[in-house]
């Protein structure tokens, strides 16, 4: 199959507006035999991605691409604990799928597929509930969290790890780019390999976790929380200039900061913050001085934020509206990462099939 949808050179140059380094990666990739480290993440389909997903995710995604063995993974199968209208959830993925390669991830270069496509996912996750504790997942932070939500806690919130543990294992990653919220569930990860590799022989590495630099906190536009679709609190990565404006215009910033001659503080703004990923040094400086001296108002700091961001944007927009025009570009994509993410998870649960003993032919010979 050819892939259609490679990123132009509308990446290249956007590559250029961002001013923080991306990555620390501490693997060596290629290693010394000329083998690419083998790198796994998923991402929920709620459709278009956002800003935060750009930002904490997707952009060290695109990065990555040349260094490691990538499989980039739609996880509808994780969606589904959070409830949603079924109905919802096809346009959810294609939507998804859309900002993935208007983004600049690449099949050529990567596997990018949908988590239901290959059912060997929640195979694996099933015959990992043998060497996983209710009690581990009961510790989990985010299960906590999760589980005060509900009256009647559905298993799959208590289960998550498990399946995400298998979505990884399953091509046996060698590593998994992490953000602070994601170590613990790393680190369950490893914790079921080294589990699964102590009682049926080894099988699975233990992932590493690629962490980001620390590129300081992003929070979304309310100041108050994570960067969220369901807050209404960031920027859709495909909106138009006037969209991107009308959400940056609602920005919070230095509280302290009332009249436009008031000195203000760039280290507390949020805004500022994202200026350090759109906007070039000269302006950061400028910035800088002209707010802690009072004379940049906040509007005019946004608007610039905003300008910046559409244009670094543009590309993204151009390339998802030739994809919206071809939906069936998209198809062959996905498709042809399932077949291809297919033929490695066939591979590891014939392996795991052998070491459990699911394989009763073998008692005939
Ligand atoms: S001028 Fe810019 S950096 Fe300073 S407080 Fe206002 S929005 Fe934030």
């Amino acid at each position: 199959m050819t892939a259609r949808c490679r990123p132009d050179q509308g990446t290249a140059k956007l590559a250029l507006r961002f001013h923080f380094a991306t990555t620390d990666l501490p693997m060596t990739s290629p290693d010394s035999s000329g083998t690419k480290k083998r790198i796994f993440s998923g991402m929920q389909p709620s459709g278009e991605a956002h800003l935060g997903n750009y930002l904490g995710a997707l952009r060290r995604w695109v990065g990555m691409q040349d260094d490691y063995d990538c499989i980039w993974c739609i996880v509808d199968q994780h969606a589904i604990t959070a409830g949603g209208d079924p109905s919802e959830t096809p346009g959810n993925v294609l939507d998804l799928a859309i900002s993935f390669l208007a983004v600049g991830l690449d099949p050529e270069k990567a596997i990018i597929f949908v988590q239901s496509d290959v059912p060997e996912h929640t195979e694996l996750a099933w015959l990992f509930n043998a060497v996983t504790p209710v009690g581990d997942l009961e510790r989990m932070t985010q299960f906590k969290d999760k589980s005060q939500r509900f009256d009647s806690i559905p298993a799959g919130i208590l289960n998550y790890p498990i399946l995400q543990a298998a979505d990884i294992l399953l091509y046996k990653a060698d590593a998994v780019p992490v953000g602070e919220d994601q170590k613990q569930h790393l680190e369950m990860t490893r914790d079921v390999a080294r589990k699964f590799n102590a009682a049926y022989g080894e099988t699975f590495p233990e992932t590493e976790p690629l962490i980001a630099k620390d590129v300081g906190r992003i929070m979304g536009l309310d100041g108050e929380a994570k960067m969220s679709k369901s807050l209404d609190n960031t920027i859709p990565v495909l909106a138009e200039p006037e969209d991107v404006w009308a959400k940056v215009r609602t920005a919070v910033t230095d509280p302290q900061r009332v009249r436009r001659d008031d000195p203000g503080r760039p280290e507390v703004c949020n805004v500022f913050t994202l200026h350090n990923f759109f906007s070039d040094d000269a302006t950061r400086a400028d910035i800088d001085a002209q707010c802690r001296a009072g004379t940049i108002g906040c509007v005019d700091c946004k608007r610039r934020l905003s300008d910046n961001i559409a244009d670094a944007f543009g590309p993204f927009r151009e390339r998802a509206a030739e994809l919206h025009a071809h939906p069936e570009r998209v198809r062959e994509v996905l498709d042809d990462g399932a077949a291809r993410a297919s033929a490695i998870a066939r591979e590891t649960m014939a392996e795991v099939r052998d070491r459990m003993g699911l394989d009763w032919r073998s008692a005939i010979g």
